[in-house]
């Protein structure tokens, strides 16, 4: 069954003290999501974008109104609350991989189930199966320094990936990557989606990014501008 909408927002404004001052980073925002949507937010730097996806994943919290994600509200959550609701239900991309440059590809995506209750066995099949999905399986012993661009966003792919999060946040995923290395993310995140049913929101400005969302939320200083679902 579907859990609708997976994210709600609902005249939310997130501000920033500066000097004194309170900057609006985010101006009376509502907007929902659906569970399977691939979706994104896009605007200018500075529009809020990241403001927003980190209020989604947890990681913020909205100054006024309300960010209802997965039916918890973001201003509710303690701190281990708002850590539990990442580990399990939250994936991120963001535009640096940060990956670990002493571990290998398997050991970088393997990190993100060590917290949790896995044993090594559910550890190794859930790892390469991931891997399996970014079409690495090939590369699973090899350091970070030995990838392409391109190759490592894949592994930050499978990392979010690995704890099958019902949502994953991606920050200008394609930002440090070349034309043939973003669509072949694209495609991967794409193709995740639709096996998976994850619930994909992309931040960008990037125009490659925008021809694969189906639907493009723009945002200008803090406002929605407007919001535009494709026909499919
Ligand atoms: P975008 O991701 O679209 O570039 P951001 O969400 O990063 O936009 O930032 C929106 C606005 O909020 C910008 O003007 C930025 O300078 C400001 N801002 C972001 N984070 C902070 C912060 N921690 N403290 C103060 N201002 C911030
Ligand atoms: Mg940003």
């Amino acid at each position: 069954m579907k859990i609708n909408p997976i994210i709600k927002i609902n005249q939310m404004s997130k501000g920033y003290p500066i000097a004194g001052k309170t900057f609006m980073a985010l101006k009376d925002l509502t907007i929902s999501f659906k569970e399977g949507e691939f979706a994104g937010i896009v605007g200018p730097s500075g529009s809020g974008k990241t403001t927003l996806l980190n209020i989604i994943g947890s990681l913020d919290k909205p100054t006024e109104g309300q960010a209802i994600v997965l039916d918890q509200n973001i201003s509710d959550l303690t701190h281990s609350q708002a850590a539990y609701l990442r580990n399990i239900n939250i994936g991120f991309i963001f535009q640096v991989f940060n990956l670990l440059p002493v571990y290998t590809v398997y050991e970088n995506v393997e990190f993100a189930l060590l917290l949790q209750n896995y044993s090594s066995q559910e550890r190794r099949k859930a790892v390469m199966e991931s891997l399996d999905w970014v079409g690495l399986t090939s590369h699973a012993n090899k350091k970070p320094d030995k990838l392409s661009g391109g190759e490592s966003q894949r592994v930050a792919i499978a990392r979010a990936m690995v704890k099958r999060p019902k949502i994953l946040l991606a920050d200008e995923p394609t930002a440090n990557l070349d034309s043939e290395n973003a669509h072949e993310i694209l495609s991967t995140m794409k193709k995740l989606n639709k096996e998976l049913k994850t619930t994909f929101l992309f931040s960008t400005h990037d125009e490659k990014v925008m021809d694969y969302l189906e639907r493009t939320i723009h945002l200008r200083d803090g406002k929605i501008e407007k919001d535009i679902i494709k026909k499919k």
